[in-house]
């Protein structure tokens, strides 16, 4: 029997985590930096959840969902996406109670059935941000910064931000009749996709990519902003501009969730293909209400992970990678097994990476693993240096090698390794 991983999920290891470490680092430290806390909800929720939240009519709930019935009977889905699980337990734990705003942000695995291609997977990983509580337009700037200081962080350089309002209930109403007005004196040219949507989710027509020419003469959110949406959008416009974020309106940009409002934005990468959009977000001032909270507004994004990777792959971005072994102890007599855990206590507690042999091999297999790991120095400790209370310390990059009494073997090897680069201290 072979088994083998789920389509569309992966397996992630070897030099591919530094990267994966690498963006988590920088999505922490720039989301703690605009003062978000974490927040980790759990990896599944009631499916009434996100019927109620992602709405009926969109893909996700359509056709994307890993539903399935527990034990008990009760059906669950393992989430789709970031946002109505962190306002569910904003509102189930009363965080309301500490004040206004709050800032969030969340790393981890979200899943949707979709077909698996370059950038699209079953299960991948979001980054993403939820400010509650603001419904200025500077909560919209900060967000969006804080977005832009996230991709810079990565030294990402070949990305456009674009952005655009789809307005408020009010507003909307009137742009949608306008619509479907369009889409009707052109329902005979449209796809399949695109004729239930007409019926079941209008905005999404905006969206297709196969009726690209149609969608962009279509009518435009922005000629039908009340004077409310209209002030907030430009207001959110002026401080980009005075933040020096730059930015394109896109008036065809609509979000796939029925729960934004007003400003909608999304990020695409210049040298990704067709799954471009490298991290999307929006306003989404019903949802606390909808989900049984307080009439709460907030916003947020998600970015996914996955095509972070291939985006800085595709700018050929390095990251470092963490060295799996600086020191390999060789161990040639199992007497001397403890006096190699010693050494290795001590450089460890100075940040040495140790790895100590413990399948008592021959010494040229031994010094060949420690050179598959990379390592500069190997502590040698057979009978002999055993007896008179030393060790021999060999230089893996130039060869030489020194026995030195086992008090000084650790002094002696931090200072090998200063002069190789490899130690801060
Ligand atoms: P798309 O139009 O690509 O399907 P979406 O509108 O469904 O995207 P969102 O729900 O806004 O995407 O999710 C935010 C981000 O998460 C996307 O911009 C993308 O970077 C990432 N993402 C979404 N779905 C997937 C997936 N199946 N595999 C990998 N990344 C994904
Ligand atoms: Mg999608």
């Amino acid at each position: 029997m072979k088994y083998e991983r789920i389509k569309g999920t992966n397996d992630i290891f070897g030099p591919e985590i530094s990267y994966w470490n690498f963006i988590e680092t920088k999505a922490r430290k720039t989301s703690e930096l605009f003062g978000y806390g974490e927040i980790r909800t759990p990896i599944f929720e009631s499916t009434e959840l996100f019927i109620r939240s992602v709405g009926e009519e969109t893909d996700i709930v359509q056709k994307e969902m890993y539903t399935f019935v527990d034990k008990g009977g009760r059906s669950l889905t393992l989430r789709p996406e970031g946002t109505a699980p962190t306002i569910r337990a904003f509102i189930e734990n009363s965080m309301i109670n500490s004040g206004l705003p709050q800032r969030f942000y969340y790393i981890g695995p979200m899943f949707r059935y979709e077909r698996p291609q370059a950038g699209r997977l079953r299960q991948f990983h979001q980054f993403g941000v939820e400010l509650v509580g603001s419904a200025e337009p500077s909560a919209d700037a900060e967000v969006l910064q804080l977005a832009k200081a996230f991709l810079d962080s990565l030294n990402l350089r070949k990305y456009k931000i674009y952005v655009n309002s789809i307005g408020c209930q009010k507003c909307r109403a009137h742009y949608k009749s306008a619509l479907k007005q369009y889409y009707a004196e052109h329902y005979e040219e449209i796809c399949d996709d695109c004729k239930r949507r007409f019926e079941t989710n209008l905005m999404r027509l905006l969206d297709c990519k196969k009726d690209f020419e149609i969608a962009q003469r279509a009518p435009k959110t922005l000629e039908y902003l009340c004077d409310d949406c209209k002030r907030h959008y430009d207001q959110f416009k002026s401080i980009l501009v005075a933040l020096k974020v730059s930015f394109e309106e896109d008036g065809n940009l609509v979000r796939g969730l029925d729960y934004y409002n007003r400003t909608v934005f999304e990020v695409k990468h210049e040298l990704l293909g067709a799954q471009s959009t490298i991290l999307a977000g929006g306003r989404y001032d019903g949802l606390c209400r909808e989900l049984g909270g307080a009439d709460i507004p907030a916003l947020g994004f998600a970015s996914g992970i996955e095509r972070l990777l291939l985006a800085m792959k595709s700018e050929e971005l390095q990251v470092p990678q963490q060295s799996q072994c600086d020191v390999y102890a060789v161990v040639l007599e199992s007497n001397a097994l403890v006096r190699a855990f010693e050494i290795a206590t001590t450089l460890r507690n100075h940040g040495v990476v140790v790895v100590t042999e413990i399948n008592s091999r021959p010494v040229k297999v031994q010094l060949k693993h420690a050179n598959r790991l990379k390592a500069l120095v190997a502590v040698i400790i057979g009978e002999d240096e055993l007896s008179k209370g030393t060790v021999q310390v060999k230089d893996l990059v130039n060869q030489n090698q020194s026995e030195v009494e086992f008090e000084y073997a650790s002094d002696y090897v931090l200072d090998l390794l200063r002069a190789n680069g490899r130690k801060n201290q």
